[in-house]
């Protein structure tokens, strides 16, 4: 039969042999900002479309041709978030998290949508991590947030990704800097692709972020905007870069960044690895000290970072990072008839209620293909009850591992087994230090927890 349709294209599903993979990465992400202070926020996945419009910019890619905007049936226009940093900005605003202790420090992890031409790491739905601070114009923010993007890659052991920042400086010093620019590109006006030529007037900055190969030529001999900083700015870089010596954070400097958002000012930064092909960008951000003021609120400095998820996780495969195994079922409880089928319903729910995963036959399965079916899954134990067993008040449990078998009593089973596997584990992890795999045993438990 022909199937009525597929997934939309530029969209992936996370099947559930993968989903664990996602999971851990979203929520170590989660964990290691929250050891940075950065609290979760979690806002709506559209907004009014004037926010993006806004705050992203509308002389963006984003803007201009890659946002998914439709009428409600209401005829209000809506946007699929592009990306989080304006919803979030928004609630910070709307909810007055400002008159609350600054810095303020949000963490996300969305989905975000952008109309774009589908490709390894280039999707039209996508999932960002992100963080924002709000309340701070000190350059040791800067450095902080970029100390958290470095420590996730170092936890998750990316070690192909290098560091590269610049500032872009305030709108005073870009003043000068875009006239620079316009009276280079219009030296070479002729040879800019066309959308580069309506950049021109707009705004040059973004025919530095072009991505037709001719264009990037062309980028290389234009001037850079590090020569036109003013001495705030400059102090304010030079300071970053100081605590990121302090740090032993290793970065270049490369002053072509600029960034795909109009909101940035001051510092900008990249982690960008070569093992991922051309969409080698798997973390972006930097200051936007302009764009609470441009939402309406008070002159309030903030700065913030998103990595893309799937190009973090196409990364992690690419350079055969090993994350941990999908935890397993830890007993499949088979039986023969169905008094021994009531009695594993009951044990199975034991066991779920002491935090265990346990199975059982849902099915209605002989014995030998209930025994395939927990090898299926993995299983690291199975009980198989019988009626002679609900008699003898006891079941013969198999560690599949080992082959061990212990007979446990089927009162106050679940709290024996725990006892049991933990013994079990134990003896396992210690087998895998002996092996001299020490340094893995965060990955070992891991898989067991
Ligand atoms: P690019 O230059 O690759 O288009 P960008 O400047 O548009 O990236 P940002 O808006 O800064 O990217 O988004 C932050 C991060 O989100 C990127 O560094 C990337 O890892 C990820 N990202 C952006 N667009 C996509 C997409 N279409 N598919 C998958 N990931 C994406
Ligand atoms: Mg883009």
């Amino acid at each position: 039969m022909a199937l009525i349709t597929k997934a939309v294209k530029g969209t992936q599903d996370v099947l559930p042999r993968d989903s664990h993979k996602n999971q851990f990465i979203e929520s170590t992400v989660l964990e290691i900002a929250g050891e940075f202070g950065f609290k979760e926020i979690r806002t709506p996945v559209f907004e009014h479309t004037e926010l993006f419009t806004r705050s992203v910019g509308d002389t963006t890619d984003v803007v201009q041709k890659e946002m998914y905007t439709f009428n409600d049936k209401g005829g209000r226009s809506v946007t699929l978030r592009p990306e989080g940093t304006a919803g979030a900005a928004r609630a910070f605003l709307e909810h007055g998290l400002g008159n609350e202790p600054l810095p303020q420090k949000v963490s996300y992890v969305t989905s975000c949508y952008r109309y774009e031409k589908p490709q390894a790491g280039r999707l039209r739905e996508f999932h960002q991590f992100g963080v924002e601070c709000y309340g701070t114009e000190s350059p040791a923010a800067d450095a902080e947030i970029i100390s958290l993007a470095n420590e996730i890659f170092g936890f998750l052991g990316v070690d192909r990704i290098h560091l590269e920042i610049n500032s872009i400086g305030c709108p005073e010093c870009r003043k000068k800097y875009h006239d620079a620019l316009r009276d280079y590109f219009t030296s070479v006006k002729d040879e800019l692709c066309e959308d580069c030529r309506g950049r021109l007037d707009r705004n040059p900055m973004r025919i530095l972020d072009c991505k037709v190969p001719h264009c990037r030529e062309l980028v290389k001999d234009a001037p850079v905007i590090l020569d036109y900083l003013c001495g705030d700015c400059r102090a304010h870089f030079e300071s970053v870069q100081k605590y990121l010596d302090a740090m032993n954070i290793m970065y270049d400097i490369n002053p072509k960044i600029v960034r795909g958002l109009d909101y940035y000012t001051r510092t900008v930064f990249e982690f960008v690895s070569d093992a991922i092909g051309a969409q080698g960008t798997v973390c972006g951000g930097g200051r936007y000290d302009g764009l609470i003021e441009e939402l309406g609120g008070k002159h309030t400095p903030a700065l913030g970072f998103a990595m893309g998820l799937e190009r973090l996780m196409l990364l992690l495969d690419s350079l055969g990072v090993e994350l941990p195994e999908a935890k397993k079922c830890d007993m499949f409880i088979a039986s023969i008839g169905e008094k021994a089928s009531f009695k594993a319903a009951e044990l199975a729910l034991e066991l779920r209620q002491s935090g265990l995963t346990a199975e059982f036959d849902v099915v209605g399965r002989s014995l030998k293909a209930q025994m395939k079916y927990a090898d299926k899954l993995g299983a690291q134990f199975t009980a198989v009850i019988g009626d002679d067993d609900l008699e003898a008040g006891s079941v013969k449990v198999k560690n599949m591992k080992t082959g061990e078998v212990t007979e446990l009593p089927l009162k106050d089973f679940a709290d024996l087994f725990m006892e049991m596997s933990l013994r079990a584990a134990a003896a396992g992890l210690q087998d895998y230090i002996e092996d001299g795999k020490a340094v893995d045993v965060s990955k070992f438990l891991g898989g067991l927890i």
